[in-house]
């Protein structure tokens, strides 16, 4: 049996996007879980986070860290970019390395984009991520300083590939269902949450979708899908045209006997609402009848926003409001290092304050938090409340006197000082910690 240890912390406030922000609060932590959030009237306490703002440690929904070690976004120059022309980058540069390099070396630069990307959200206070990952992401650095929940990529536009990736999708979560029941919750592993991700409408076959869909529903866990992200891609649907098809044909990935034409994002939501749980990823060209349907289903179904990476390719205004508005359930994620400068999800989130500021900030924080949570299918994280793992964040700054409690969201002069994971209290200034059986 391992020791549940209990500690208490003071901290000056308490914001969670559900109350009112409350003053001068105890939290009571007890192995992993929190067991008391209460109002703090004097009394002992083991650590002191003096007039700093605790919030729930941040979701991030939507990421590829295998990108993690990029230094700058593929096909860097002026926004906005195409996104045909950035994907047409993208892929020849993954086949000149496939040319050039050893699978090992291969698969080598992509664990320490993980371990990097991992490390890099931790310090912006996320303790959870929704991580879109090739078939051999490194389960090693499940053990890392975030919780991660693996959506594995399936990519295949021709119906012969549809078999061999069901296969491997099922086999994908039956590995994270054996490593959970083997490790009785004792080890890190216990966190091995997994989901699917059909990739795209242009490179999924509708067998695979309907599939992935089956099995999402067959083994609870959720689907992540990117959907409606350019007006190629609506253009690529609708007429087997345009500069998206123009770019899968120079790889020799598309494949027109695939697909009808004539098709819509909205044909993909009717699809996908088959699945346990939905996160519609981008959804920048999504309808207003398309928010109703989200907004309908919102228990199942949410739509990630990736903030600096839609403004790199989209020249418009995200509408963001007008879906907060119809009722749909938007979460946030950072999207890799592949379409946005770092993985830093406190800037994402002082992106979006800044720009949208009739979007409420508890709005904006339950977005980063207990929506998120809720899109991703988890149901003891992303609150502050009795019962719930004990992932948090204490934000703080060295100004000193009275301050709003929401200024964080402004000003840079806070930072995440310490993150809380499952219990386990991390300061964001140590040096780099990588976990076990990873590069260093
Ligand atoms: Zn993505």
């Amino acid at each position: 049996m391992s020791e549940r240890r209990l500690w208490t912390a003071r901290a000056g406030w308490l914001l969670d996007g559900l109350a009112p922000p409350r003053r001068n609060v105890r939290l009571v932590v007890e192995g992993t879980r929190l067991v008391a959030v209460e109002p703090f009237d004097g009394g002992q306490f083991d650590l002191d986070f003096g007039d700093g703002v605790v919030v729930p440690g941040f979701v991030n929904a939507h990421t590829h860290l295998e990108f993690g070690a990029l230094t700058e976004p593929t096909s860097p120059r002026d926004t906005p970019v195409p996104f045909a022309e950035w994907l047409r980058e993208l892929i020849a540069a993954r086949r000149a390395a496939a040319l050039e390099r050893s699978p090992e070396s291969l698969r080598d630069e992509r664990r320490t984009g993980v371990v990097l990307g991992l490390d890099e959200l931790s310090r912006s206070g996320v303790t959870m991520v929704g991580e879109i990952a090739r078939p051999d992401w490194p389960e090693a650095t499940l053990a890392g300083p975030v919780d991660t929940l693996v959506f594995l990529e399936l990519l295949g536009l021709s119906r012969a590939r549809v078999e061999p990736l069901l296969a491997m999708a099922k086999a994908h979560l039956n590995r994270a269902a054996v490593a959970n029941e083997a490790s009785g919750g004792a080890v890190p592993f216990a966190d091995w949450q997994a989901g699917l991700s059909p990739h795209a409408p242009y490179t999924v076959h509708p067998d695979l979708l309907a599939g992935a869909c089956r099995l999402s529903l067959e083994h609870q866990v959720p689907i992540a899908m990117h959907l409606a992200e350019s007006w190629d891609e609506l253009e690529l649907l609708r007429s087997h045209s345009g500069a998206l098809v123009e770019t899968l044909r120079e790889f020799d990935a598309w494949d027109p006997s695939a697909l009808p034409r004539g098709l819509t994002p909205s044909d993909y939501l009717q699809a996908l609402a088959k699945a346990w749980k939905t996160l519609v990823v981008h959804g920048n060209f999504l309808s207003s009848a398309d928010y109703g349907r989200l907004a309908e289903d919102r228990e199942r179904m949410s739509v990630v926003y990736c903030p600096r990476t839609h403004s790199r390719f989209v020249p418009t205004r995200y509408p963001l409001a007008e879906m907060l508005a119809a009722g749909v359930r938007v979460v946030l994620g950072t999207d890799s290092r592949a379409t946005n400068p770092d993985l830093d999800f406190l800037a994402e989130l002082r992106w979006v304050a800044s720009r949208y500021p009739e979007v409420d900030r508890a709005t904006l924080l339950r977005m980063a938090t207990t929506d998120a949570a809720i899109a991703l299918g988890l149901t003891n994280r992303g609150a502050l409340i009795a019962g719930q793992r004990a992932d948090f964040v204490v934000l703080q700054s060295d100004a000193g006197g009275d301050h709003n409690p929401w200024e964080w969201l402004e000003s840079v002069a806070w930072i995440p000082a310490s993150v809380c994971l499952g219990g386990v209290l991390r300061s964001t200034t140590e040096k780099k910690q990588l976990p076990a059986g990873c590069p260093g």
